[in-house]
């Protein structure tokens, strides 16, 4: 059995694609998700992933969730902090409870799923970290300053964390993708995603294989001097713009 690596909203979307990736490389490949129960099944059936369900905003089920997938697969070796939701409202008509989702779901959850993971990776000396920041976390988007909040916040606790575990042959790393095809960005209105595919200068969304891609990368052996790192990867959207 190859490393076990553990992907948080694994089962669709980029979280998906970034669990086949690591799957076809080697891995043995664990995938979270929340609800979706059908989307979860039909995905470890077509894949053969293994699934679990909890929410990655409460501590305490991540704590035994990440407990059962270690009892079941082995020690997490590389852990892909992925999921991650939207509740959009420009800041004067947002209510507490979608900052609060956001914040909790996004953010929080860096601390609620790294925290059981980091201390046997520091005792293995190796480790994988990757969490899935966005490019509105470095521009700020308007009409998400929860989402933009969040996902800045993922980036200093990459930087922090890379420094704390640099000796101890652990990566943190995050990734800012642009807009990729997936549900999240198919919920936004068709002409207001036209106008954002005008705004990216390779002129389409980006692909989850190409986000997984990059994943797969970081989580290799190869990539062990990339530490503390924010990759981009938005077809020159950032630049551009
Ligand atoms: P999707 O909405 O397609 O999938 C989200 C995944 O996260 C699902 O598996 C979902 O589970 C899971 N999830 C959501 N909330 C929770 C929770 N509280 N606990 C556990 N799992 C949860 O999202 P994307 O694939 O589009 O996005 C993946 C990540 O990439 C997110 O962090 C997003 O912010 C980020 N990102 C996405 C971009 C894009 O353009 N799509 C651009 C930049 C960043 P379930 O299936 O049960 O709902």
């Amino acid at each position: 059995m190859g490393k076990v690596a553990l992907v948080t909203g694994g089962t669709r979307g980029i979280g998906a694609a970034i669990s086949v990736g690591l799957k076809k490389a080697g891995y043995t490949v664990a995938s979270t998700y929340a609800g979706h129960v059908e989307a979860a099944t039909k995905f470890s059936e077509e894949h053969g992933v293994s699934v679990f369900r909890w929410d990655v905003a409460h501590p305490e089920e991540c704590a035994a969730g990440i407990a059962d997938v270690e009892a079941k697969l082995g020690p997490v070796e590389i852990l892909v902090n992925n999921a991650g939701i939207t509740r959009d409202a420009t800041l004067h008509k947002m209510t507490f409870d979608q900052w609060s989702a956001v914040i909790r779901t996004n953010l929080d959850s860096m601390f609620t799923m790294t925290r059981p993971v980091i201390e046997g990776m520091r005792a293995r000396n190796f480790g994988r970290i990757i969490n899935i920041s966005s490019i509105n976390g470095q521009k700020g988007q308007a009409g998400q300053t929860n989402y933009s909040a969040a996902k800045a916040g993922i980036i200093g606790f990459t930087k922090a964390l890379a420094q704390e575990n640099a000796k101890k042959g652990i990566t943190v790393n995050a990734i800012c993708p642009g807009y990729i095809d997936t549900d999240m960005v198919r919920a936004v209105p068709p002409q207001i995603l036209d106008s954002i595919i005008a705004t990216i200068p390779v002129g389409r969304l980006g692909k989850p294989e190409e986000v997984a891609d990059l994943v797969t990368y970081l989580a290799s052996e190869s990539a062990a001097f990339i530490t503390g790192s924010v990759l981009t990867i938005n077809g020159a959207q950032y630049i551009a713009n």
